[in-house]
């Protein structure tokens, strides 16, 4: 039973049917999946998703995905209480959304792609492709991978080795492109109409958004059917923040949850952050930027969805917070030491703009706040490596051992261990 009405253009409203499309023939907005909501009255509910499965697919009913062929393993990662943080930060309540351990590659990434992939393969498509900060490119090439898919990704040349590697493993066509992310979208673009493939976040745009909803339904569900009273969520293309924001939206329309008015707020790096300034000017204006900044997956200085991104914190009440690269690695040096979670700077990102937030009052430290953690530090070594200091080699003597021990106990100035027995 699918709940899918077809497209619709956000912006003028104007319908067609479900289709490798992207662009409204009216009026050149976008168009987005539309919903039968009222057939679902009574039969998706809190106990139809508990029976699904604990991957993405459990929320399939508000997905636009017949057959699902790849993501069984995707989603459903841990929504953390983050107690060791929250006393750090001095907040009440204080929640980590994961994705830093998404399968199978470890980022948010898989939400859209799984749902894209699974779509491409409906319409027929046996060539699909991404342009990508990295991230994208590695979920899109091991999808492909597993569905049995023709794959070219294209990122810009400078990207992190990680995430090169991270595509390459997978054997897609690499295309490295001399420019940044805006330029190797621009050239999708037109490839997508020359060679009739899918580019998931491209043609296949209204399908791959939804995706991103699964994230924000998994922090409902997971916080026990209510939902958190802030969301602060990372800004590249635009992508996840309104899709957040929207499956809050269903889950209140269709009285899953209560609705709590809650807010979302955008983070950004302070070298490229086109959203943060539009909301900080209160201008539904997005200037484009040329970013320079260590979060390199977020660097986009030219977000196709920037806009709705803007329009969906405004309308909650939230705001919008950059961090420099400087916080940004300390960030991820915090949530690693409180928390256990190694994140890239995209996460550091997220975590730095919230404690500004919180520090300036925009968040109360006693309400609820999720963070919104999308991607895995281990794929952005570069960024922590001169920031953590390779230990001296010892010989395999103890009086060597207890030296070294010696010395950091000063270093740090800890008190003296306890000896056994002693
Ligand atoms: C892609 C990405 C985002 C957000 O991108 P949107 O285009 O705004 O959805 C956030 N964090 C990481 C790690 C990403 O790879
Ligand atoms: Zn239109």
């Amino acid at each position: 039973m699918s709940y899918v009405k077809g497209l619709k253009c956000k912006e003028c409203g104007h319908r067609t049917a479900i289709s490798p499309v992207h662009v409204c023939e009216a009026c050149f907005g976008p168009y987005e999946v539309e919903y039968d909501y009222a057939a679902m009255a009574g039969k998706v509910t809190r106990e139809s998703i508990a029976r699904g499965p604990k991957s993405l697919w459990r929320y399939k009913d508000l997905l636009p995905v017949d057959k699902p062929v790849t993501g069984f393993h995707s989603g459903f990662t841990p929504l953390k209480k983050a107690d060791r943080l929250a006393t750090e930060l001095g907040v009440k309540q204080l929640y980590i959304k994961d994705d830093s351990c998404n399968y199978p590659t470890y980022s948010y990434k898989e939400r859209v792609v799984a749902v894209a992939i699974s779509k491409a393969v409906e319409f027929g498509f046996k060539t699909v492709g991404c342009a990508s900060t990295g991230n994208l490119a590695n979920s899109t090439a091991a999808h492909a991978a597993q569905a049995g898919l023709k794959c070219y990704v294209m990122i810009p040349h400078d990207l992190e080795q990680g995430k090169v590697l991270g595509s390459l493993i997978f054997g897609p066509q690499m295309v490295r492109i001399r420019g940044n992310y805006d330029d190797v979208n621009r050239l999708c673009t037109e490839i997508a109409d020359k060679y009739g493939w899918a580019i998931v976040n491209v043609n296949l745009r209204p399908y791959y958004t939804e995706g991103a909803k699964t994230y924000g339904f998994e922090i409902a569900e997971q916080y026990g059917w209510q939902l958190p009273q802030h969301t602060v969520v990372p800004t590249a293309g635009g992508t996840i923040l309104p899709k957040i924001y929207k499956a809050y939206q269903e889950l209140i329309t269709l009285g899953l949850v209560e609705d709590n008015k809650p807010k979302v707020y955008s983070a950004q790096a302070a070298g490229c952050n086109p959203v943060v300034k539009a909301i900080q000017k209160g201008v539904d204006i997005i200037e484009p930027q040329k970013p320079n900044t260590i979060a390199k997956s977020i660097a986009i200085g030219n977000p196709a969805d920037g806009y709705y991104a803007y329009q969906c914190v405004t309308k909650s009440g939230g705001y919008g917070e950059s961090a420099t690269d400087r916080e940004i690695i300390d960030a991820i040096k915090l949530l690693a030491k409180t928390e256990g979670i190694w994140t890239e700077p995209a996460g550091g990102t997220t975590l730095a703009a919230t404690i500004k937030l919180l520090q300036s009052g925009r968040i109360p430290k006693d309400e609820s706040v999720v963070i919104s953690i999308t991607g895995n530090g281990l794929k952005t070594q570069e960024v922590v490596a001169d920031e953590l200091p390779y230990p001296r080699v010892i010989d395999a003597k103890m009086t060597e051992f207890d030296e070294l021990l010696e010395e950091t106990r000063r270093a740090q100035s800890e008190p003296e261990p306890a000896l056994v027995g002693a």
